[in-house]
C-alpha cells in the first residue's frame, strides 16, 4: 500500500491534472440541452437583424412631431402597414406615419416609434400629441447581440440562455464533448438491494442511489454495474472490466485499511496508477483516486456521508472537466456560522449544511448530522463548510469558507 496523503486542494489539483476532455461531436440542436461546446460560437449576425419595433404603434420622423403637444396635436397620413415578418421595401416620407406592429422592422427614414394607445387614428391618419427624439421607441439593429461577438465561449454548458441564443444565430447544429459514460460499483458483503428480503447484519445498498441521483443533478447519468463481495479477485476483474467500457468508474467501500477492505490492492493488482489514498478532512478522508488504463477510477469511502464529501469535493470537479466544463472547480463563497460548532477540529472538517441570507450575507445552518456514516447528513445540502485543521471550537458568526454544493 502506498501512502499517498495529501490536503484538499493538493489531491484535487493532482487528480484534475490527468483528467483530460473527451472527444467532441457534432449534434442537432435539439439536443444540445446541457452539453459542453466545444469551441467559442461567435455571432454570424447581428441581433436583432434590422431596426425593429418593441411595440404596436405607428413609425414616423423625429422631426416632424418637434412642435407637437396635447394642444397642438399633429395629424400623420398613414403610408403603409407593417406586421412582423414583413419588409417595407419604401421609404417613409416626411410628413407620413407607418402603422407598426411589435418586432416589425422600421421603415427607411423613420427614426421614432409612437405606441397605439397614445394615438388617435381614423380614415388613414393618425393624431400624435407629444413630441418625439430620435430613436425614441426604436430597437436597434445588433443592440442585443452584435455580428461575431462571442456569444458562449468553448466549455460551456448549454444552458437555457445559450441554447436560445444559438438558436438566434440560426446554428441548428453544434459541436459539443462527448459526455462520459459512468459506471457505479458498489462493494460490501453487507448490501442488498432494496426490495430484497433482510438478514442479520445485512444493510440496504444506499450509496448507490445517493451517487445516481447527485450525477443526475450534475447533468450527468451513471450505469449501475453491480454489487462486489469484499472478495480481491472479485474487485479486481469488476474494476478491468469497468475501465475497459466507461470512461469513469465510481466504486464506493472498501477503501479504508480493515482486513476487507481491498479496493487499492485491486487497484494496484490491476496496474492502477493510484494517486490519492488519504485526503486530510473529515470526514472522507478514506478514499483512493487512481487512473487504471487511463481511466479514472474514483473509490469513495462505504460510508454515505463520507463517500459524498469526496464526491463532491473531487469527482464532481474532475467530471466537470472530463466532461469540457471550464468552469469545473466548485463555486466557493464566504459564509456566517449560524450555530457555534463545539467539537474540535485537529483535521480539515467539513461542515454539511443550508444557506439562508440574513441581512445581506449568508449564513450557515449545521445539519443536524455529520458523522461519517450518516445516511441523512446530505439532507437538504447546499453547501460544505470548512473548518481549517487546527481549530477549536468555532462560535456563531464565524465567516467560513464554504463550497457550493448544489
Ligand atoms: P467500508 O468503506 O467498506 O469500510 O464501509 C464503511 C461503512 O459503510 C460500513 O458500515 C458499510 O456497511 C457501509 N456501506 C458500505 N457500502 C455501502 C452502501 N453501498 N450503501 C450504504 N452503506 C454502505
Ligand atoms: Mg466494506
Amino acid at each position: 500500500m502506498k501512502n499517498n496523503v495529501f490536503e484538499l486542494e493538493d489531491a484535487l489539483t493532482l487528480v484534475l491534472d490527468r483528467c483530460r476532455c473527451l472527444s467532441t461531436e457534432v449534434i442537432p440542436l435539439e439536443k444540445a440541452s446541457g452539453r459542453v461546446l466545444a469551441s467559442d460560437l461567435n455571432a454570424r449576425y447581428d441581433v436583432p437583424l434590422f431596426d425593429k419595433s418593441p411595440l404596436d404603434g405607428y413609425a414616423f420622423h423625429a422631426s416632424d412631431t418637434k412642435s407637437a403637444s396635447r394642444d397642438n396635436p399633429l395629424k400623420l397620413a398613414v403610408a403603409e402597414e407593417i406586421p412582423a415578418g414583413a419588409y417595407p421595401h419604401k421609404k417613409l416620407k416626411k410628413g407620413y406615419a407607418a402603422k407598426i406592429l411589435t418586432g416589425a422592422p422600421v421603415p427607411e427614414g423613420a427614426d421614432a416609434i409612437v405606441k397605439f394607445e397614445d394615438t388617435e387614428s381614423s380614415d388613414g391618419y393618425v393624431t400624435l400629441f407629444q413630441s418625439f427624439r430620435s430613436g425614441d421607441n426604436i430597437v436597434h439593429r445588433g443592440e442585443d447581440v452584435s455580428i461575431n461577438e462571442i456569444i458562449a465561449p468553448g466549455g460551456t454548458v448549454i444552458d437555457a440562455a445559450v441554447h436560445g441564443m444559438i438558436a438566434s444565430q440560426g446554428f441548428s447544429a453544434v459541436e459539443v464533448y462527448k459526455v462520459p459514460l459512468i459506471g457505479i460499483i458498489s462493494q460490501g458483503n453487507e448490501l442488498l438491494e432494496p426490495g430484497d428480503t433482510l438478514h442479520p447484519g445485512k444493510i440496504y445498498n444506499s450509496n448507490r442511489y445517493m451517487l445516481t441521483s447527485a450525477l443526475k443533478k450534475e447533468g450527468f447519468s451513471s450505469i449501475y454495474l453491480g454489487s462486489v463481495q469484499d472478495n480481491l479477485d472479485e474487485i479486481t476483474n469488476y474494476l478491468q472490466d469497468a475501465v475497459s467500457m466507461y470512461d469513469v468508474v465510481i466504486m464506493t467501500g472498501g477503501v479504508s485499511v480493515g482486513t476487507y477492505d481491498f479496493t487499492e490492492a485491486a487497484l494496484e493488482r490491476a496496474g492502477a496508477d493510484i494517486l490519492v489514498d488519504k485526503v486530510k478532512m473529515k470526514p472522507g478522508s478514506s478514499c483512493c483516486m487512481a487512473f487504471l488504463n487511463g481511466v479514472p477510477v474514483f473509490g469513495l469511502s462505504g460510508n454515505p456521508s463520507a463517500a459524498m464529501t469526496t464526491f463532491h469535493l473531487i469527482t464532481v470537479p474532475a467530471l466537470r472537466k472530463i466532461s469540457g466544463q471550464a468552469e469545473y472547480r466548485l463555486q466557493k463563497i464566504s459564509v456566517r456560522l449560524a450555530e457555534t460548532f463545539k467539537k474540535k477540529s485537529p483535521n480539515m472538517r467539513i461542515l454539511k449544511g443550508r444557506l439562508s441570507l440574513e441581512n445581506g450575507s449568508a449564513v450557515f445552518h449545521l445539519n443536524q448530522h455529520q458523522e461519517n456514516g450518516s445516511v441523512s447528513a446530505m439532507k437538504n445540502a447546499e453547501v460544505f463548510a470548512v473548518i481549517p485543521a487546527g481549530s477549536g471550537s468555532v462560535h456563531s458568526g464565524t465567516v467560513l469558507d464554504a463550497y457550493v454544493i448544489s
